[in-house]
């Protein structure tokens, strides 16, 4: 059984998560109105993969016997300078992730809830991975600087992405 501060916890995470996966849905809709079909395609993916992190600990939560409580998802942010500066707050917003699944997992290890740490595993996992991937897109946006074509070739091998 999940304690009342565990199931509080999780319950957060859906939601962020799924605040996430609609992030990178305005992401994908930002590309695809600046016809960059490539990104456009990276952030769809990677919203139906944030949608399913939600869905893992909503799985979870009823495994668990608790009680999932749905939260509004804010809207989220609809306008970036550049794609650059778009990576630049998937890679922050990913970190920010990252220390919400670090909460979680520190209070499952004070109260010795095995299931839940054993569970986060995955998670821990899956955030190396997304801000690597984050800060390798980041870092060769920012080497393009001025140089226009460079992100279209970069838009073209991110567009190759295909579903984990
Ligand atoms: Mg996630």
């Amino acid at each position: 059984m999940l304690s009342e501060k565990l199931l509080t916890l999780l319950n957060d995470q859906i939601n962020h998560e799924h605040y996430s996966s609609y992030l990178y849905l305005a992401m994908s809709a930002y590309f695809e109105a600046k016809n960059l079909g490539g990104f456009a395609h990276w952030m769809k993916v990677q919203s139906e993969e944030e949608y399913e992190h939600g869905m893992k600990f909503y799985e979870f939560i009823y495994d668990r016997g608790g009680v999932v409580t749905l939260q509004a998802i804010s809207a989220p942010q609809a306008e970036w300078a550049s794609p650059a500066d778009v990576f630049d707050h998937v890679l922050q917003h990913e970190q920010k992730v990252t220390s919400l699944i670090n909460t979680i997992y520190a209070e499952a290890l004070k109260e010795n809830d095995y299931p839940t740490q054993v569970m986060l595993h995955w998670f821990i996992n899956e955030q190396v991975e997304e801000e690597n991937n984050a800060t390798a897109i980041v870092e060769q946006l920012r080497m393009t600087e001025n140089h226009q074509w460079d992100i279209i070739h970069i838009d073209h091998q991110v567009g190759k992405r295909g579903k984990e």
